[in-house]
């Protein structure tokens, strides 16, 4: 008999986008991929590896887009705020339809509807095995969700940060629009940011790269990529400080 692999990572940090809960349509929610995705969130868990998921909320309103619209950029970025709860909803409904238990924490209280995000509650609900999902971003406009996932990776401690996109990795250049474009397996922080690679906002690389918190980028469409990052084989690529030669 083979007994289950022992994760690298105990415990981690999974952002999805907002795009990525739309399925192919790119707008709303489809439940289809939220299903897929739960999927992904269910290996993690059954794997032991304690999970936290910070979801997006482009898929239903994107503040920077809306402001350019013509809204004002602070309620816009409410909006943006809201949707992530929105979407936090929708997965946690699926997750416990799959038996993971799982609270919502929202950084803006609502709390008809999801506990208010506290640091020392957030972190007992790991520890008793339960998927923290952390919505409403960092509660501040003019910040993204991808902040929200370093700074909520850093206050759990978790020791790595998954990020789910819809390409392989980060590439030398833009895969869906170039052909040329190739996948970088590691690459440091530091280079991130002077390359400018569209990976994560500058202010979420830099607090990784202050706190030292290692990123794996993935494709989320690729069954079971989420664990195999958790598991340490090598995934996508892997964001750090060091970068073997
Ligand atoms: N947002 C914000 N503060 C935060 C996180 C998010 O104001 O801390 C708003 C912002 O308007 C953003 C929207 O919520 O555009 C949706 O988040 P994001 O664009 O990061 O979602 P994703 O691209 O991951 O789907």
């Amino acid at each position: 008999m083979t007994s289950a692999p022992v994760p690298k990572y105990r415990r981690v940090l999974l952002k999805l986008s907002g795009e990525s809960l739309a399925g192919g349509e790119g707008f709303g929610i489809s439940l289809p991929a939220i299903d897929r995705l739960t999927e992904e969130v269910r290996e993690v868990h059954e794997a032991g590896v304690a999970l936290g998921l910070v979801v997006g909320g482009g898929n239903i309103v994107r503040g920077a887009v809306a402001a350019e619209g013509g809204m004002e950029r602070v309620s816009a970025d409410y909006m943006g705020m809201l949707a992530t709860v929105i979407n936090a909803l929708a997965i946690q409904d699926m997750l416990e339809k799959k038996g993971v238990e799982n609270r919502v924490l929202t950084a803006i209280r609502m709390e008809q509807l999801a506990e208010p995000y506290i640091r020392r509650r957030a972190l007992r609900h790991l520890e008793k095995g339960r998927v923290v999902l952390f919505a409403g971003g960092t509660g501040n406009p003019y910040f993204s969700t991808d902040t929200a996932a370093v700074l909520r990776a850093i206050e759990m401690e978790a020791e790595l940060i998954i990020k789910a996109t819809k390409v392989d990795g980060v590439h030398s250049a833009d895969p869906l629009h170039d052909p040329t474009a190739e996948l970088i397996p590691e690459i440091s922080y530091l280079e991130v940011m002077t390359r400018e690679l569209k990976v994560m906002d500058i202010t979420a690389i830099s607090l990784c790269k202050d706190n030292r918190l290692p990123v794996v980028v993935l494709n989320i469409q690729r069954r079971g990529a989420v664990l195999a990052a958790a598991l340490g084989d090598r995934v996508g690529t892997l964001i750090s400080g060091e970068v073997e030669s």
